[in-house]
């Protein structure tokens, strides 16, 4: 529980994140049980860490910083795309009125919706799946985060924004200078982008052609 504090005030709001909502959800959520096995330990360190398949939970001030941008309110509708263990989800539950994710390892969704499950919260959908396109049955949304960098901001994610909607995602390429942008939808074919700085992400995979069925 120390751990937890300290971390919320020396590496989210002693870096200038304010917004008290994300704040609380931070000092509440159990960011240990989001982590792989035998990182426990370290789970209120200022880095990623491993949650298998070669992905990362984010640094805990990348998340802070990118829901704070996100402008969460009590009554949004939120996506997250790139889910992994499901800490950021678990933070957008608790801000939100309900929270759509996506994960594509099956076995990242799989843990995920356990661990949501075994906290108690009931105002999440998350499944496994190809999140570049969206959720559109679900849309539209007052904020989506990606949690993975893509190569350029789809377009069907723009589209799923209600007007007014926020769009946080980190865009470039692999293991080189990605930039964090927020698009604000202004009108229905009038949105604004705002350059929030370098990131480093893992990269968002596309499956071109998939066949779920979650349209
Ligand atoms: N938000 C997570 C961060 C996980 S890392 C957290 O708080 O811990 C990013 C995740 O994006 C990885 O788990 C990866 O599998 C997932 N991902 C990559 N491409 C994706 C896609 N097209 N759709 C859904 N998830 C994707």
């Amino acid at each position: 529980m120390h751990g937890r504090l300290h971390m919320v005030e020396k590496q989210i709001a002693g870096r200038g994140i304010r917004d008290p909502a994300l704040l609380n959800a931070m000092r509440l959520i159990p960011r240990e049980n989001f982590v792989e096995k035998g990182f426990e330990m370290f789970a209120y360190n200022d880095c990623p860490l491993p949650i298998g398949k070669g992905q990362t939970i984010s640094q805990p001030y990348m998340v802070a910083l990118m829901i704070e941008a996100a402008e969460v309110k009590p009554s949004d509708t939120v996506l997250e795309i790139g889910a992994g263990l499901g800490y950021a989800t678990a933070i957008l539950s608790r801000m939100a009125a309900h929270v759509f994710a996506v994960e594509r390892h099956a076995s990242l969704a799989a843990g995920a919706t356990e661990r949501l499950q075994r906290l108690g919260y009931d105002n999440i959908d998350l499944r496994c799946g190809d999140g570049s396109k969206g959720w559109p049955k679900a849309a539209p949304f007052d904020a989506i985060l990606v949690s993975a960098a893509a190569l350029e901001v789809p377009q069907a994610l723009k589209e799923q924004l209600t007007v007014g909607g926020r769009l946080v995602i980190p865009v470039g390429p692999e293991e080189s200078r990605q930039t964090l942008l927020k698009i604000v939808r202004k009108g229905s074919d009038n949105f604004t982008t705002q350059n929030l700085g370098a990131v480093i992400f893992v990269p968002l995979i596309s499956e071109h052609g998939g066949t779920e069925d979650y349209n």
